[in-house]
């Protein structure tokens, strides 16, 4: 069943329903913020003749707080100063944090080409363990500098709910990776986490695993949530990965979530970059995240992608010209119906 109390009700008395719930005989969780599940075989009328109750469905809910409903807007995602869904918002940085001196030159090549927010990995998910897996809170510690710095807000990965608390405190955004985007704890923590979050796309999920996946950030009260197509598992074995553009207006389309491309992930070499972040801007995307790097033959991690700074000054115009070309188109391709 489905419990709906009045919105905007303090804590106070939203305990106090969720206790009549319990006591009433359910079992409870919470389903955004002015609603209950309620499972089991409890009385119904003790919570009924609560005054802070509107009413109690015999459905439990579908998703619903990370669809678009029509004729919604695209929902603004605020970072700092940077705001994404409106414009095209450039991520820059390296893959990962490797030193400070580094960061800090590479971060200042992107704040003057025209970046919106700093990347820089400090927990690393790496396939072997002995490849280099970050400089944990060090490299936080160097993310914020690099934010001191150039003004930029710092967007890093979190892989551990542990670990929450500590990268909520130093970065601006938090990114649930590609192999995480289904760890539905971390998911829960970064939802109550206060930072808005960068959520991959699974390499073999679905549209509609991610929207099940935003939709746990929504419902823990996380409403600044971005989507971001970083390329999925396909049979061709020439790139990295595919990139899915038409992931792009089908996401828009489904969610009023902003939605970026991360065209270095999803080809995994550099020379492929330009086109496919130029097509995202095409395939109506909020923006892109780019890996950059100032010697890519030296780089930790992810080395064959990254642009150098060079080649990301000269593709940041030519995106934003073509977003504003392109500007919105995506989110009328598919309306938000499901495909069968
Ligand atoms: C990254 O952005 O550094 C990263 C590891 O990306 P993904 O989770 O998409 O592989
Ligand atoms: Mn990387």
């Amino acid at each position: 069943m489905h419990l709906l109390h009045q919105t905007d009700l303090p804590g106070k008395r939203r305990d106090r329903i969720l206790e009549a719930a319990r006591e009433a005989g359910f079992t409870v969780q919470t389903a955004g913020p002015d609603s209950f599940v309620l499972f089991g075989d409890g009385d119904r009328s003790a919570l009924e003749a609560l005054p802070e109750v509107v009413r109690i469905d015999d459905e439990i809910p579908p998703i619903h707080l990370a669809r678009r409903e029509e004729g919604a807007e695209t929902s603004r995602v605020r970072v700092g100063e940077v705001e994404f869904g409106t414009g095209f918002t450039v991520i820059a940085g390296p893959c990962a944090v490797e030193d400070e001196t580094r960061l800090l030159g590479i971060a200042h090549c992107v704040k003057d080409a025209g970046a919106d927010l700093l990347r820089g990995g400090a927990f690393k998910p790496r396939t072997s363990p002995y490849s280099f897996r970050g400089l944990g809170v060090r490299g936080l510690e160097m993310l914020a500098r690099a934010r001191e710095e150039t003004g930029l807000p710092v967007v890093t990965e979190v892989m551990d709910t542990r670990d929450v608390a500590i990268v909520a405190e130093h970065a601006d955004m938090l990114q649930i990776g590609s192999r995480n985007m289904q760890n539905f704890s971390l998911l829960v923590e970064a939802g109550r986490s206060g930072r808005p979050v960068l959520l991959k796309r699974g390499m073999g999920s679905t549209i509609e695993e991610m929207i099940g996946a935003a939709e746990y950030l929504l419902v823990e009260g996380n409403a600044d949530v971005v989507l971001c197509e970083r390329g999925i598992r396909t049979f061709n074995e020439e790139l990295r990965n595919t990139l899915d553009l038409a992931a792009i207006p089908v996401l828009k389309g489904r969610s009023h979530l902003p939605v970026i491309a991360d065209p270095s992930h999803a080809t995994g070499a550099a020379e492929m970059v330009p086109s496919m972040a130029l097509a995202a801007a095409a395939a109506g995307a909020d923006g892109v995240m780019l890996e950059v790097h100032d010697a890519p033959g030296h780089a930790l991690s992810d080395g064959p992608q990254a642009l150098s700074p060079a080649g990301f000054a000269g593709l940041v115009g030519k995106m934003r010209k073509i977003a504003a070309i392109a500007g919105g188109t995506g989110q009328l391709a598919v309306g938000n119906k499901e495909i069968s």
